[in-house]
């Protein structure tokens, strides 16, 4: 027995490397039988897999490359967790391809066949896919214009000389006195609006009065007519500046090559393009009107208006038509305050004179014009007003009444008298009847201010009131017994032909019509057809 037991040892000692793993074998087997009838969702441990054989296990390919083995892979949930985790890296999302592969069911030959935890793979296949980025973001500040236009710039400094560009291009003020802010938004801090903020009120008198500073002679002709148009503002304040476009600001990731350089982002904001608008048509417009007051090529008119072309010569005034105008993508508003003077117009006032007769005018004493101050509120769209509103009016100085005497004396009985009157009340006799030059001067020629009052001689019918030649608009009187008188290069005829007219009459205006060197009245009597000297008949 002793012997046996010895043997027994000898055989246990000799080969207890063998013995004690084909136990644990022995066991383990009967484990994972006991353990598979318990449960089917039991998990191995490391040591315990490595030693069944035939395992299967799946090999996971990302872009191509292996990543690891593993086993039971949510390729999904993977797939989420490396775009977060990248995500998170780059601090923007990251949008480049995933694409992952599972090898399933490999049989684990190797030692080297690691099946890796779910975290392990998820930092091996989020480093893969880092590595294999070749494209990086950068922050940027993107403008968004509009629905379309986007441009990114590179920094803070950049965006800000970007839009300050486009507001100088409309107002011309300090840099100092306007300058564009960035306004972030409540809800979300990457979202900011550019507002043009006044640092105060400016006044704009140097930009009114700088066009006269200019001493060119070819622009002599534009420093008139500003002068003209400028002289009589006085003062006009920028209250208020706005970007009329709808435009904000994005702070996000864009790639470097999509980042503009802050000139071309300038020329690109302020470039102007062609947008649609409703243009109400007017008095006088044809299609090629419309479309040279708009700047367009007619066809494009005709292009946008469909059915125009054919009914060209229908189209009625108010009717709205489509036109193209030149707009730059960033708009700037303005409101501003002008003052300016405007001339009040004088009354008139009227005095008796019995003296004259009825129907003599003569100004007594002329009148001024007043002068008003007027402050009113101007809207711009890129410099061009669009509305005005008057906000404030002052009159600073009355205007002066003109004084008008009106003769009230009764007019005697139409029909001649038989003694003739002068036909003005006041004048310069410029040339007597009588032989003049190589012809013969039929008449009297009294020179008078236009508009000078012209009487009848005597009573009368008028037989010609018109345009006649080189009489130009005259009057002529027939007193009966083969007498007329004669009144030319009237401004206004105020009779008509088949009128009784009474001696003191007034029939017509002192001018320069017909064949007339200066304003003045042609006076001609007539006995028998014949042209006698007025001045037999009239102590002028
Ligand atoms: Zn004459």
């Amino acid at each position: 027995m002793e012997r046996f037991t010895h043997i027994f040892m000898d055989i246990f000692k000799k080969n207890i490397k063998y013995i004690v793993p084909t136990m644990f074998l022995f066991m383990s087997i009967l484990l994972y039988n006991n353990a598979s009838e318990q449960d089917d969702i039991e998990t191995y441990s490391a040591e315990q897999t490595s030693i069944v054989e035939l395992e299967k296990v799946d090999r996971l390919l990302l872009n191509g490359e292996t990543i690891g083995y593993c086993k039971n892979l949510d390729v999904a949930n993977l797939q989420g967790g490396v775009r977060k985790k990248l995500s998170e890296r780059l601090n923007y999302e990251f949008e480049g391809e995933l694409k992952f592969k599972l090898e399933r069911g490999l049989e684990k030959t190797d030692d080297s066949m690691i099946v890796l935890s779910e975290s392990d793979i998820l930092n091996k296949a989020s480093e893969r896919a880092f590595a294999g980025i070749e494209k990086f973001k950068v922050p940027a500040y993107l403008v968004k214009i509009g629905e379309e236009f986007v441009i990114a710039l590179k920094n803070e400094e950049e965006l800000t000389e970007a839009l300050n560009y486009a507001k100088s291009k409309y107002l011309d003020v300090d840099e100092d006195d306007v300058c564009v802010d960035l306004v972030c938004d409540e809800r979300n801090p990457l979202v900011m609006a550019p507002v043009i903020s006044l640092k105060r009120v400016v006044t704009k008198k140097d930009l009114i009065s700088s066009p006269l500073k200019r001493g060119n002679e070819e622009e002599d002709k534009d420093k008139e007519e500003s002068k003209e148009n400028s002289e009589e503002i006085k003062e006009s304040k920028l209250v208020e500046a706005s970007f009329a476009t709808d435009v904000i600001v994005i702070k996000a990731y864009v790639y470097e090559d999509e980042i503009k350089d802050v000139n071309v982002a300038k020329e690109l904001i302020t470039k102007e393009n062609e947008k649609e608008k409703k243009y109400v048509v007017q008095k006088n417009d044809f299609p090629e009107v419309i479309a040279e007051k708009n700047d367009m090529p007619t066809e494009k008119l005709f292009e946008l208006n469909p059915g125009l072309k054919e009914r060209q010569k229908s189209i009625q005034i108010g009717e709205e038509l489509t036109v193209m105008v030149p707009e730059p993508e960033l708009s700037v508003s303005t409101k501003e305050i002008i003052t300016y003077d405007e001339a009040v117009e004088f009354t008139t006032k009227y005095e008796k004179n019995p003296e004259k007769y009825v129907g003599n005018e003569k100004v007594k004493s002329p009148g001024e014009l007043g002068v008003k101050r007027i402050s009113a509120k101007i809207k711009t769209v890129n410099g061009v007003e669009v509305s005005r509103e008057i906000v404030g009016e002052e009159i600073i100085k009355e205007p002066k009444p003109e004084v008008v005497l009106r003769g009230s004396k009764p007019l005697p009985s139409r029909g001649a008298t038989g003694k003739f009157v002068c036909p003005l009340d006041s004048y310069v006799i410029t040339s007597k009847f009588g032989p003049r030059w190589r012809r013969f001067h039929k008449g009297i020629d009294l020179g008078a201010p236009m508009g000078t009052p012209v009487y009848a001689a005597d009573g009368g019918v008028v037989i010609w009131a018109a345009y006649k030649r080189s009489y130009g608009n005259l009057v002529i009187i027939d007193h009966g017994d083969g007498i007329l008188t004669k009144y030319a290069h009237n401004s206004e005829l105020l009779v008509k032909a088949g009128q009784y007219v009474s001696q003191y009459e007034v029939i017509s205006k002192v001018g320069n019509t017909g064949r007339s060197t200066g304003p003045h009245l042609h006076f001609e009597i007539r006995l028998d057809g014949d042209a006698v000297d007025p001045q037999r008949f009239i102590d002028f």
